[in-house]
């Protein structure tokens, strides 16, 4: 067995304990794989073990990979997203899950005109405040949300969120009930054209805990393949 589909078998026991814990049904979360810096063989391995869905966090590089990744799956983009790489990424993804500022929603709009298409998004929230994390504030979500209902390409689907670095995952909790309750918050709103259904929080270290608080994606990297290079 190589070790990604070994890693993948801890994981996904991991995830279905956690949901237990949480009294949820593991099929409510949507495990992303993160690829960033592994190459298309070992997204091919990871696929033919039976992942669905991958994350990268630069168009450059998925751009290059997923052409030769031969395997019906879908692209998420979890990483800080330049306006200039608009068009590729509603062409590549599936789901942009890192929707962070109004300029920036202007141009994929207008990049889904010119294409004729529409894209899902998630509105990534800075739940902790961190300034080396992009997101809006808490307390713009509700404003940010009002207008990206506006653009009649886009579809947003949810929040994602990134907790603060640390070695021990409970101190990740707090911050990840936050957007739990912030997300249920705007859902009560009801604005149209915008939906609450996803929220996409927990990465290798914290993705128990995040599933524990409500998270119905994930984003694992490292804990399937191993520490990047
Ligand atoms: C790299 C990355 C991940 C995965 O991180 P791991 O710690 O390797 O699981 C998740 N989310 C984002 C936004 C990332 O950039």
């Amino acid at each position: 067995m190589s070790s990604i589909s070994e890693n993948l078998r801890l994981v996904k026991g991991r995830i279905a304990a956690a949901a237990a814990r949480a009294g949820r049904d593991p099929s409510e979360v949507t495990l992303v794989a993160v690829t960033k810096n592994v190459d298309a063989g070992r997204v091919a391995l990871a696929a033919k073990a039976g992942v669905s869905d991958f994350g990268e966090n630069r168009v450059q590089e998925a751009a290059e990979k997923i052409p030769l990744v031969d395997a019906d799956v879908a692209w998420h983009f979890v990483g800080h997203l330049q306006r200039n790489k608009a068009r590729d990424a509603v062409e590549l993804f599936s789901l942009i899950h890192s929707l962070d500022s109004m300029k920036l929603a202007h141009e994929l709009n207008r990049r889904c005109e010119m294409a004729d298409s529409s894209t899902d998004l998630l509105l990534q929230v800075n739940i902790s405040g961190e300034e080396t994390k992009f997101g809006v504030p808490p307390e713009m979500a509700k404003d940010s949300l009002l207008e990206v209902a506006r653009y009649e390409r886009l579809r947003v689907r949810g929040l994602m969120t990134i907790a603060p670095y640390s070695d021990d995952p409970e101190d990740a909790r707090p911050w990840f009930s936050q957007a739990r309750q912030l997300m249920g918050e705007l859902g009560r709103l009801s604005i149209s054209n915008v939906r609450m259904d996803e929220l996409s929080m927990g990465m290798s270290g914290d993705y128990e805990v995040a599933i524990e608080e409500g998270a119905t994606i994930i984003r694992v990297g490292t804990a399937i393949f191993g520490e990047r290079r």
